[in-house]
């Protein structure tokens, strides 16, 4: 349920409230927003506990959450969240632009690849160090190597770095050298893997499952929410269908379903989406007029020689051709890249 505050409510009122509902046993959430103060409290209730809260000072009134997802939910916060990563903010204005190799290969094509997507315009690196392959005779990863060329990508053009997560163990790890977790589609459902990262405050995209619904993608964002980390974008890149042209179905009408539902700041991956690069600028162009709050594109220098997804990758001067048609669909919806 979301217990709304009287706009007159003083911080004290507050703070008896969030002792009652911890008391009975409630987990909240403390959502300050412009014209009133509403707190989120999952666990079990009861009508007689939600009168009795209801009769406490600067109490405005209850609202029972009746969707699945509480924390993730538009009900418990109808202003869309802007969660920050470095100097970029996804949720917001702007519309941060996510580029890079699917896998972190060596430090030459990691480097190369990262001065040409920050001098086209990406806001931020992305590359895998762990790689969780169909196959497992393919390209495994560079693993922590990876995750040390990566900040040192960093380092050399400034964007923040996203990076995926694909075992518990690894999170300490990760988040010394990235600045976004990344939980990839083959583990949405793992909720160790999710109570781990929402322990740490570290932003995080989930990636919508290979064949997940909406509702279940946001259930694993309420796993991170609720382990106390609210830093969480969503990321949509395909879905199975019965469909064979494409390497996934990208779902675009994820994006309006998403932002009906929850908060979360929601990113499209036309790559992994469709696995083919000539669908690629087409799929990030309709994800911007959609309302995509970001973009996630693979690039590689030489797609021929990638060791990981090569079909789906753009060449940096295709990738540059993108961002320029971006700019004028992302203007026409009231955005900027
Ligand atoms: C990736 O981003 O390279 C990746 C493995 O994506 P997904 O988990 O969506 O397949
Ligand atoms: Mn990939």
């Amino acid at each position: 349920m979301v217990v709304v505050m009287q706009r007159t409510a003083s911080q004290e009122d507050l703070e008896a409230v969030v002792n009652r509902l911890r008391e009975l046993g409630f987990a909240t959430h403390i959502s300050r927003g412009v014209e009133r103060t509403i707190i989120g409290a999952v666990g079990e209730k009861t009508i007689d506990q939600l009168q009795r809260l209801e009769a406490m000072s600067g109490v405005e009134r209850i609202v029972p959450i009746l969707q699945p997802f509480k924390l993730a939910g538009r009900e418990f916060q109808p202003e869309t969240s802007q969660i920050q990563v470095g100097n970029v903010v996804f949720g917001g204005q702007m519309i941060p632009v996510i580029a890079g190799p699917c896998a972190v290969e060596n430090e030459k094509q990691l480097f190369e690849t990262a001065d040409h997507v920050k001098k086209a315009g990406a806001s931020m690196l992305r590359g895998g160090a762990f790689k969780p392959r169909t196959s497992p005779y393919t390209f495994q990863g560079l693993e922590e190597e990876g995750l040390r060329l990566l900040a040192e990508a960093r380092r050399r053009t400034g964007l923040p770095v996203v990076t995926e997560v694909v075992n518990p163990r690894d999170v300490e790890t990760v988040i010394q050298y990235a600045d976004m977790l990344q939980i990839g589609a083959r583990n949405m459902q793992n909720y160790t893997l999710l109570k781990e990262v929402g322990m740490s405050r570290r932003p995080v995209l989930v990636k919508r499952g290979l064949s997940a619904t909406v509702e279940e993608w946001l259930m694993a964002a309420e796993y991170i929410m609720l382990a106390g980390n609210e830093n969480v974008v969503l990321c949509e890149r395909g879905i199975r269908t019965y469909e064979t042209q494409t390497r996934n179905t990208l779902d675009m009408s994820a994006v309006a379903a998403v932002q009906e539902l929850s908060h979360l700041p929601i990113v499209v991956d036309p790559s992994h989406g469709t696995g083919k690069w000539r669908y690629v600028t087409p799929m990030a162009l309709a994800a911007v007029a959609a309302g995509a709050d970001g973009l996630m594109i693979e690039v590689h220098c030489r797609p021929e020689e990638a060791l990981s997804d090569g079909p789906q990758s753009l060449r940096p001067e295709v990738f540059a051709r993108l961002m320029e048609r971006l700019a004028p669909v992302a203007k026409a919806v009231g955005r900027t890249l």
